[in-house]
């Protein structure tokens, strides 16, 4: 007689979620605790976009839609990123969230055997999806500065080498890559003939000098509106084998809604849709219509405020930590103190009521941690200050 684990593939014992696993075992002990670990928007779906989801179910959009998602959609989505760009992006595709996007790029690209290419520190997806597919995932050591060292990137390099993904900015470390780091980029992808896979879901979150990430524009639909600034360097610029991945879940806080979307070389994105045909069928029909009504809700406000969080958290730990200053997405990765493991500073600041993740979850190595600073400023400066104490 077989066991139930007798029947689990080679693919799924292939991934190792023991490390998240454990934060979470841990995290389930704690009472109301202070929670910097969660990579979502800590604001809700804009109203209008809410009332587009609602609207769209109460009009009978509930069935299936073309595999490929709906035509206004595409068609919007084309124009944008082809007038952000300055070319034509190429085809659209509507996935559910950009981990589905992930899963049928890798999908249509990776034989087994095949080698694709992206900065450790990682999102955790990257690693998996590659393994599940059968290809190799090869992390280059981004440390100290998680920077593109296109030296570094070169060397990792074989005949294998088809895919080189591109976070930016990044998850985990909120780092955006210049324009002259996606040139560099571009040119070894050139070089080497390899696929850039460019994730860029959180292209609307830049800082600083990179612009709030939104600026106005006017609308058809809801008058003076506020829409991405196209700041965000991108090799779908100059490169034409890319493939950008973008989506609503952070931009207009729809985690839960599934919507993200591919763009690229027309016979990349047909085998994408195709593979789609037969496993996801379609992205949320209705939720497709709000996300067309996204595209033109500004959420200036948003970003505006994670800039000062993101101000809150460097400010405090750059006290304490050795951490570099993020210039986008949410995070923040600062280095545990001297002679401690990520993974044990995280088990004190958890006894201290601070949830945050070890760098192991998104590394091979365990040496930083990752902080969300998607919550309240409050929350954000009691967790930072009770960080630094630990650190003496
Ligand atoms: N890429 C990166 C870098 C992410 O951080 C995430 C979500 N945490 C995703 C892709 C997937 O997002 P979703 O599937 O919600 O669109």
């Amino acid at each position: 007689m077989r066991s139930p684990s007798d029947y689990i593939s080679q693919r799924a014992r292939g991934v190792d979620a023991s490390g998240i696993r454990k934060v979470f075992d841990l995290a389930a002990k704690m009472k109301d605790p202070i929670n910097l670990s969660i990579g979502l928007p800590d604001f809700d779906v804009p109203e209008l976009v809410k009332t587009a989801a609602i609207d769209a179910i109460k009009t009978g959009n509930n069935r299936y839609t073309q595999t490929q998602g709906i035509a206004p959609l595409r068609e919007r989505l084309r124009r944008d990123l082809s007038a952000e760009t300055g070319r034509d992006v190429g085809d659209v595709l509507i996935t559910s969230g950009v981990s589905g996007g992930l899963l049928l790029a890798i999908l249509a690209t990776i034989d087994p055997g095949d080698e694709a290419i992206f900065l450790d520190p990682y999102f955790v997806m990257y690693k998996h999806l590659l393994t599940m597919a059968g290809g190799k995932p090869v992390a280059v050591d981004s440390y100290p500065d998680f920077r593109f060292h296109a030296d570094r990137v070169e060397r990792a390099i074989t005949p294998k080498t088809k895919l080189l993904i591109l976070n930016s900015p990044s998850n985990p470390t909120g780092v955006v890559m210049s324009e002259a780091e996606v040139n560099a980029a571009v040119d070894l992808a050139r070089k080497h003939g390899l696929l850039i896979l460019s994730d860029e879901i959180y292209e609307p979150f830049l800082y600083d000098s990179r612009g709030t990430g939104f600026q106005p524009v006017q609308s058809a639909q809801h008058g003076l509106e506020t829409r991405a600034t196209g700041k965000l360097p991108s090799a779908a610029r100059t490169y034409e084998n890319t493939l950008i991945l973008r989506g609503f879940s952070k931009s207009h806080a729809m985690t839960g809604w599934r919507l993200g979307y591919a763009a690229g070389p027309d016979a990349v994105v047909s085998q994408m849709a195709k593979l789609q045909q037969y496993t996801f069928v379609c992205a949320p029909s209705p939720l497709q219509y709000a996300a067309l009504a996204a595209c033109d809700v500004g959420m200036s406000g948003a970003v505006a405020s994670y800039q000062r969080k993101r101000d809150i958290a460097f400010d405090s730990l750059s006290k304490k930590f050795e951490v570099v200053r993020p210039e986008g997405a949410f995070y923040i990765f600062p280095k545990a103190p001297a002679g401690q493991s990520a993974t044990d500073f995280v088990a004190r600041a958890i006894d201290n009521n601070v949830l945050i993740i070890p760098g192991n979850v998104f590394s091979e190595r365990d040496t930083h941690f990752r902080i969300s600073y998607a919550t309240t400023d409050d929350k954000l400066a009691q967790g930072c200050e009770i960080l630094c104490k630990l650190a003496k």
